[in-house]
């Protein structure tokens, strides 16, 4: 067969020149499963790799119901208004492990789609949330050199995903709503240390004036809390994307955030090991798939557990014959 070739020079000079129909073919090339469409991906990236970094990368997390596909599209649409290229991109661990999707299909933020200053890609669907971690941040940088200033990555609190995405932006906002301190006793923690930003959601009509005072009470708790980057301290923000409310407040933190970041060149030193960690992340990646797809280690597996489980050898031993390079010995 012969291998699939395509206009690299054009495809290139297209993708440059904000043709989102060539971004859109390039993503599916990086996202494929099919070898030398796959290589096709990773060779325009390579060739745009070079006009890559020059973004805001902005994580936003969730509970299903939040608001965050409407925070999305409000925020999108001002910041497309304001002449900026906005791309929205999703990791959806649901969608990863069962082929089924919490964050839905971003058809819902019609109104974005329809902005000629944004990109909205659907969460790839197949593969390891490892694996479609890789796909995104390729994706990403894909965005980036087609000259997109905000990308934004929105995934839900479910599992690894936040830390995955913490791990590949540089700005993370939580999405919660009133009521922090019911909403803590079902929070861990841990997801409030990782954001840069809380955002007391849906702060209109009669929830407002208790949405000022969840503002309150999480400002108290992040006190005692370890900000997610240093020299910052995070901030609570209540806004209303239904009425529009804040989104200027939370950009002009987001702005003050970069400032303080590159000053302190915080930014640069954290874009940097979060690509040694994708590195690291994709190197176990490998091991994992190349150690489950060989079949001799399928059939020696399979063996060994058969002689464990009839207690003839330990589980110790059977793992060791497993990784030697002549198993069952
Ligand atoms: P997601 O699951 O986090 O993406 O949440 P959605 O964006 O789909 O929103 C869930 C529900 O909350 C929808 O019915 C929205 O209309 C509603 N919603 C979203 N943002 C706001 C807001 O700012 N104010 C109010 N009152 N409702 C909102």
């Amino acid at each position: 067969r012969k291998p699939l070739q395509i206009n690299e020079e054009e495809y290139i000079r297209q993708i440059q020149s904000g043709s989102r129909l060539h971004l859109a073919k390039a993503i599916t090339y990086i996202e494929s499963t099919v070898n030398d469409q796959q290589q096709i991906g990773q060779q325009l990236l390579k060739n745009l790799l070079p006009y890559t970094g020059n973004s805001i990368r902005i994580g936003i997390t969730g509970v299903p119901g939040v608001g965050k596909s409407t925070f999305i599209e409000a925020f999108g649409k001002m910041l497309c208004d304001q002449g900026y290229k906005v791309a929205v991109l999703a990791i959806d661990p649901s969608s990863s492990l069962t082929g089924g999707s919490i964050l839905g299909d971003k058809t819902r933020m019609e109104e974005l789609a329809k902005h000629p200053n944004a990109f909205i890609r659907p969460s790839p669907t197949a593969g390891t949330l490892g694996g479609v971690h890789k796909k995104s941040r390729e994706t990403m940088l894909l965005c980036e050199a087609a000259g997109y200033d905000v990308i934004l990555v929105e995934t839900v609190g479910v599992g690894q995903s936040e830390t995955i995405v913490r791990g590949m932006v540089d700005f993370f906002l939580l999405l919660a709503l009133t009521g922090a301190g019911d909403e803590l006793q079902g929070m861990k923690k841990g997801i409030m240390e990782l954001a840069d930003a809380i955002i007391v959601h849906k702060a209109d009509g009669s929830n407002e004036k208790l949405a000022k005072k969840t503002v309150a009470e999480y400002k108290q708790i992040l006190h005692f809390l370890a900000p997610s980057s240093p020299y910052w301290q995070t901030p609570a923000l209540a806004v209303s994307s239904l009425y529009k409310i804040g989104l200027d407040v939370v950009w002009e933190n987001i702005l003050h955030f970069q400032q303080v970041m590159k000053e302190k060149s915080v930014w640069q030193h954290r874009r940097k090991e979060q690509t040694i960690e994708w590195f690291k992340t994709m190197i176990v990646d490998r091991l994992y798939d190349d150690f489950f797809s060989s079949t001799v280690k399928k059939q020696s597996m399979a063996t060994l557990e058969s002689l464990v489980r009839d207690e003839k050898i330990t589980v110790s031993q059977a793992v060791d014959d497993l990784f030697s390079s002549n198993p069952n010995g």
